[in-house]
């Protein structure tokens, strides 16, 4: 019998939880020969979120739930609940329901024919501003661009991913985590699986302009240094052309003599140059700013509950009895 993990984050889901756990329930129900559970992986929530999941625990011993000590962020919570999970299969989705959980048979059939990675990729996506679309979509054909493997368009964390999958990720010692970029880092046979996205059940995104801003850089930066070879570049051409240009005003005052005219012109230049050299100094900021994350070495997570659903806990002690009596 196959295992199998649904890792969801809940960062304040208290309006969705309820009907995530219906919905979600019910499908995985219907799956033959796969044993399920549910990890839900609380990322800080100030609302009755984890008063919920605690009351599924109660109800259904395939619940569990691990809740960091604040908030740190959606991909830490994803890392958290990937270093927590032994199934055979982990199934990430969002608590909103905006990524369909009856899509996860599907995904299972696409596993078990060898795949290690299943990923929703969104045909549609409903209930989402024009400008969000906008500025999504040309974040990923930027990173298709740059990156020197392919992060495939309109794919979320929405995904299956197999037992060696988990661990290559789990190997990945960097405190940055884009998780969409290690996804695909990892290699290994992947394919997609279309699907059309739902707008959010309830509640709000977590997710405004500003966060998202952040979360592209953090993408580009760990991703490609594209940016700091682009500064050398510009340099180059910058020199160049101030050579040229710096030839042609001491040729041109040697044969026609200085009247000191000029100064827009000067102005121009310096303010160009001046602005060009702020900018690639934030860019290298940019860099050194993460550079110097990583070498903290902090823990990307702090756990301060981890309620193992009652079956786990079985499996567990399944297990360590088997090993016993081996001894
Ligand atoms: N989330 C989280 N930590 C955060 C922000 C969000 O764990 O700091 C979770 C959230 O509860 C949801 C998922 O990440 O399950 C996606 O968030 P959201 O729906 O707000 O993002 P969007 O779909 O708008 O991109
Ligand atoms: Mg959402």
């Amino acid at each position: 019998m196959d295992s199998l993990t649904v890792l969801v984050p809940v960062y304040n889901e208290e309006a969705v939880i309820g009907e995530f756990y219906r919905r979600t329930v019910d499908v995985c129900e219907t799956l033959e020969g796969t044993r399920f559970e549910l990890l839900f992986v609380d990322d800080g929530s100030s609302d009755r979120s984890i008063e919920l999941v605690h009351d599924l625990i109660q109800d259904d011993p395939r619940v569990s739930l691990l809740r960091l000590s604040r908030n740190f962020g959606k991909e830490a919570a994803l890392t958290a609940g990937l270093d927590h999970v032994d199934s055979d299969a982990v199934i990430i989705i969002d608590a909103d329901l905006q990524d369909p959980p009856e899509l996860i048979p599907d995904m299972l059939k696409l596993w078990r024919q060898g795949y290690d990675t299943v990923y929703g990729q969104r045909t549609e996506r409903h209930g989402e501003s024009f400008t969000k679309k906008v500025t999504a979509s040309a974040f990923y054909r930027l990173m298709a661009r740059v990156g020197r493997f392919s992060i495939p368009r309109d794919t979320g964390d929405f995904r299956l991913l197999s037992r060696r999958a988990v661990n290559a990720l789990k190997s990945l010692p960097e405190s940055n985590r884009f998780m969409k970029g290690l996804f695909s880092w990892i290699g290994y046979p992947q394919v997609a699986l279309k699907y059309s996205r739902d707008p959010r059940h309830a509640g709000d995104t977590k997710f405004n302009y500003w966060k998202l801003w952040n979360f592209a850089l953090d993408g580009i930066t760990s991703f490609t240094t594209l940016p700091l070879k682009l500064a050398s570049y510009i340099g180059v051409l910058l020199a160049f052309g101030s050579f040229v240009y710096g030839a042609y005003v001491v040729v041109k005052t040697l044969l026609w003599g200085d009247p000191v005219p000029g100064y827009p012109s000067l102005m121009t230049v310096i303010l160009f140059i001046g602005g060009i050299q702020l900018m690639f100094l934030g860019v290298l900021g940019e860099y050194l700013g993460r550079m110097f994350d990583e070498t903290k070495r902090r823990p990307l997570y702090l756990i301060q509950e981890h309620v193992r659903g009652r079956e786990t806990e079985r499996k567990t002690s399944v297990i360590a009895a088997a090993g016993e009596s081996v001894k």
